[in-house]
């Protein structure tokens, strides 16, 4: 899932009005940063199928960044990092970044089609599989796009530079999103190794920059809409 994990991070920011969005998009995208650095070390791996031109997609054994046990752990760390950042309200941003860390294994559950070990290796897996109707998942993603990019349209307000530069960046983010149906061949290992890392740190990097000027006017007050 793409898009899709930056739209909940959107949506959780109307929780966590005084948190820079950065931090969420970041914790959103948490399990793919980490699934960068285990791959790195040979503990975690991707295979591709054989008719990968059709499916579009490859199968994950990823315990340690994925797994519930594994999020749930990750989600207590980085949201405790995060709630450190901000001086104000710190155990409601825990509460908000945790639940968005733990997210990720909701949104992969519902598309991954290996599935999404609950405890270890070798534990129950969730995976619905959607990926099987990958425009079906695709539109599921563009509709959590426009709902996230709505909310934080409203708690933008006046911030005109927040609202229009994320919502361009949600625009293309969707895009890109949508043009793995039109991969057919299979992303090199060493690729994917540094996509899953450099990608979540390029896109909360990006949307940090965009949120600063709502962000300014939440911590002076007043000049933007508060949820
Ligand atoms: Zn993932």
């Amino acid at each position: 899932m793409g898009i899709g994990h930056v739209a909940v991070a959107l949506g959780a920011s109307r929780a966590a009005p005084r948190l820079n969005v950065g931090w969420l998009v970041f914790a959103a995208l948490l399990a793919d940063f980490l699934l960068g650095i285990f791959a790195f070390f040979g503990l975690e791996h991707a295979t591709v199928p054989v008719d990968y031109a059709s499916r579009h997609y490859l199968l994950f054994d990823v315990p340690y960044s994925h797994g519930l046990l594994a999020l749930l752990t990750w989600s207590l760390i980085f949201g405790f990092l995060a709630s450190r950042s901000v001086g104000l309200e710190a155990r409601r941003i825990w509460l908000v970044v945790g639940l968005v860390v733990l997210s990720h294994f909701l949104l992969d559950g519902l598309v991954h089609v290996a599935g999404l070990p609950l405890i270890g290796k070798t534990s129950p897996k969730l995976g619905l599989g959607l990926w099987n109707h990958m425009p079906l998942e695709l539109a599921l993603e563009t509709a959590m796009a426009i709902v996230g990019i709505a909310v934080y349209w409203k708690l933008a307000g006046s911030s005109s530079v927040s609202r229009y530069g994320m919502s361009i960046f949600v625009l293309l983010f969707t895009a890109m999103t949508w043009s793995q149906l039109l991969v057919t061949t299979p992303p090199k290992a060493q690729q994917l190794n540094v996509s899953w890392m450099v990608a979540p740190v390029v896109l909360s990097a990006i949307a940090c920059g965009l949120d600063r000027q709502r962000e300014r006017g939440v911590l002076v007050g007043g000049r933007v809409s508060k949820p």
